[in-house]
């Protein structure tokens, strides 16, 4: 899964310049991640959402602190989990919540060594037509939630519209140019609420 979906990121993404690369071989570390309530993320255990995407949930949390003692600011952590909440999944695919990304911006709080980096969590048995990993690369490289306001964009895109897959000729095709400016904005590491983000190298 990890092959199309980052081609299909850069495809998405060659609008703005920006080119996704993956560093090394995937590691696979099947016991390694727990939730608050120490509920295994991959499996069966879930990674609850807080509804507010403006606030870090308690899952989301506890899974930033253990990979963020690995992690740097400048490397975009994916990592390929348990389902995201709500629980129980609805019975539309499409309505499912594909991925999460952890972002400064919900960082306020964490330890320094953690607050600065950027954690995509991917819940399994996601149609790449969705392109879900180039959208929640919008999170990281800009540093903001999705807007209500945008309608059928990879990035931001509104939570409220029926998610659509991008071999619907007219959809999930481009991206905003204030968007394409932001992803390429390099933010201040001591603004965590900044657009922006410190995952660009020349
Ligand atoms: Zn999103």
């Amino acid at each position: 899964m990890i092959g199309p979906e980052l081609e299909r990121a850069n495809i998405a993404w060659a609008q703005a310049g920006i080119r996704v690369v993956m560093m090394g071989a995937p590691i696979v570390e099947a016991d390694a991640l727990r939730g608050a309530d120490g509920v295994l993320l991959l499996g069966d255990g879930w990674l609850d959402q807080a509804p507010d995407p403006m606030i870090a949930g308690a899952d989301e949390l506890a899974a930033a602190l253990t990979i963020g003692q690995v992690a740097t600011p400048d490397v975009l952590e994916v990592v390929y989990a348990g389902p995201i909440g709500p629980q129980p999944a609805p019975q539309n695919v499409s309505a499912r919540t594909f991925g999460l990304t952890s972002i400064p911006l919900v960082h306020a709080g964490l330890p320094a060594n953690v607050e600065n980096d950027t954690i995509v969590f991917m819940a399994p048995g996601t149609p790449i037509t969705f392109r879900a990993l180039a959208h929640e690369i919008g999170h990281a490289l800009t540093n903001r939630a999705d807007t209500f306001f945008t309608r059928y964009l990879i990035f931001p895109r509104s939570p409220a519209e029926p998610l659509m897959p991008d071999t619907t000729v007219n959809v999930m095709r481009r991206l905003l140019h204030d968007t394409e400016n932001q992803a390429r904005t390099q933010r201040d590491s001591a603004c965590l609420i900044c657009p922006g983000n410190l995952l660009l190298t020349p």
